[in-house]
């Protein structure tokens, strides 16, 4: 069979999707962040199909996602205060809460934890394809592990092919925010950043009062440590050539870059500065005076660079908080924090 492509705006979508998630299949959802690879999260059949298409480590547990906040207490319990409080200030939304699971989701959605994280995504397709089905759903960004995410229907595509080893896409277009959700831990002392997103360390901040960091989001976690989240500790987000951050101005940057310019290399940067790359082989991802540019058009670039002949890029990074963090944490995991100072360089 081959995989099926719906469109988002035909009516029927929602109804056909969800006659496939309740058969135990796999479509790939839109949704503002990036596109999911969704299964029904309580059929165990169903989630193990998500693991080995995208050849997913078992031990790095999915997030569920329901069609509004009022179905939080199906599947979660003891949820804090704080919880509603997000819900009603973020959700629909690119927030995920991490909170202790109720038995009705299968340990496997969850790789054992007692734990599962849970978000209403804004995509209105999705969450009518969620309300139909009756059952959360389960999904990590579509892509094929250790890839970079899917922000595009034909970037599912080319990672899966059109030969049925997903059973349907539904067309939403491309993501507008373009990285994965902020996830937030609410099941510790204090709540904790595991993984920056859309919905920014200060907007959070400013509601729950405080806010931990969790140490993965700026700096490499070894495979033998245990970690909160799992999927903290895998390669994430690269292309197969070797990512090096340079920072700086664009000028020691472009300084630094033409100096060591090499036959399959190339660079990743702001529109602003393409001029000054201009003989380096650059790739812009968006705008560096407006982050949400950047977000939205960081994957695609990083897939257009996933090509045999590129060895080794050079990507400009922005700095700051807000969305710029969220850009930043990508980057750096594509890049295994490897960062060049070209200011120290010149
Ligand atoms: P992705 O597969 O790209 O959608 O990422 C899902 C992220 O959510 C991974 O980093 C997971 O480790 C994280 N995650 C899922 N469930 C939990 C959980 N119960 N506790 C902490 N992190 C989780
Ligand atoms: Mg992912």
């Amino acid at each position: 069979m081959k995989t099926v492509i719906f469109r988002a705006d035909d009516p029927q979508t929602p109804k056909k999707a969800a006659e496939i998630i309740r058969a135990g299949g796999l479509v790939a959802i839109p949704t503002e962040t990036v596109y999911g690879l969704g299964a029904n999260a309580m059929d165990e059949a169903a989630v193990a199909k998500i693991f080995q298409a995208k050849g997913r480590p078992q031990d790095n547990p999915l997030i569920i996602h329901i069609s509004c906040a009022d179905e939080l207490e199906r599947y979660c319990h003891d949820i804090p205060q704080s919880a509603y409080l997000l819900a009603e200030r973020f959700w629909p939304g690119p927030l995920t809460m991490v909170l202790p699971v109720r038995d009705c989701i299968p340990k496997s959605t969850v790789s054992g934890n007692d734990t599962v994280a849970v978000r209403c995504p804004k995509t209105a397709v999705t969450r009518a394809l969620i309300a139909e089905a009756g059952v959360p759903i389960a999904a990590p960004s579509a892509n094929l592990s250790g890839k970079p995410s899917t922000t595009t229907a034909e970037h599912v595509l080319n990672d899966y092919g059109e030969d049925g080893l997903i059973d349907a896409i539904i067309d939403g277009g491309p993501s507008a925010v373009g990285v994965e959700s902020t996830i937030v831990d609410l099941t510790g002392v204090r709540p904790r950043l595991l993984r920056p997103g859309g919905v920014t360390p200060e907007e959070l901040k400013a509601l729950l009062g405080e806010l931990e960091i969790d140490r993965a989001i700026f700096s490499q976690i070894s495979n033998d440590t245990v970690v909160r989240a799992p999927g903290m500790k895998y390669k994430h987000y690269a292309p197969s050539a070797e990512v090096y951050i340079v920072t700086g101005s664009g000028e020691a940057a472009a300084a630094y870059v033409r100096r060591h310019y090499e036959q399959g290399d190339a660079v990743l940067c702001f529109e602003e500065e393409l001029p000054l790359f201009a003989d380096c082989n650059p790739t812009a991802y968006g705008r560096r005076a407006d982050v949400n540019t950047l977000s939205a058009g960081l994957f695609a670039a990083l897939r257009s660079l996933d090509r045999p002949e590129i060895k080794r890029i050079y990507a400009r990074c922005p700095e700051g908080g807000g969305v710029a963090y969220a850009v930043g944490n990508r980057l750096k995991k594509a890049a295994a924090f490897r960062c060049i100072d070209a200011e120290a360089e010149l």
